[in-house]
């Protein structure tokens, strides 16, 4: 990836969704996915070389814009892909008073490999306030888990769970 930008799916950001996760949110859809569940809802948002390109700083710029929000939700595509801009963007989010919520296909044990050989997945771990983890599994799907697409998927609090070294769950989504 170009240092500086970011490969989007859509070069905005969606503000106002109430699906996305806790409260008011925006939500910031990257491109490029590798997981391929079948079924997926965005299959166009797999391709790592498709979407838009986008300044990071034009990002910025948009989230300090951003008004009546409680968090901006990173979505995809999956964010984890493209670490350093996921960082930065985050990190401005918190900068504003925002929280973080993050959709990704990996779950958390296979991030916590990962970051054994790359620590930048630490990095963006300590960038997330919840995480929305594992792939969609259409055997799985459910209307009745909230904020998900299949059961499997698990709502984690991921500063308890760094902090206590094991996965906590956000106690009214389990
Ligand atoms: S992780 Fe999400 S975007 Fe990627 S294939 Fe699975 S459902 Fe689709």
């Amino acid at each position: 990836m170009k240092d500086g930008m970011v490969r989007l799916a859509i070069p905005d950001i969606q503000v106002d969704s109430i699906v996305d996760g806790e409260g008011i949110r925006s939500v910031i859809w990257f491109q490029g996915c590798g997981h391929k569940c079948f079924n997926c809802q965005n299959p166009e948002t797999w391709d790592f070389n498709a979407g838009v390109l986008v300044d990071i700083e034009t990002m910025k710029n948009k989230i300090r814009e951003l008004e009546f929000q409680q968090g901006v939700t990173f979505s995809g595509g999956d964010p984890l892909y493209q670490l350093d801009a996921f960082i930065e963007l985050a990190k401005e989010v918190h900068n504003c008073n925002m929280d973080v919520w993050v959709y990704t296909g990996f779950t958390y044990e296979e991030i916590m490999k990962l970051a054994k050989k790359n620590s930048k997945f630490i990095e963006a771990l300590e960038q997330i306030d919840v995480l929305v983890d594992g792939p969609f599994i259409e055997k799985l799907k459910s209307f009745d888990v909230k904020f998900r697409g299949s059961s499997n998927q698990r709502i984690i609090d991921i500063p308890k769970s760094l902090k206590e070294n094991k996965i906590i769950l956000i106690e009214k989504y389990k």
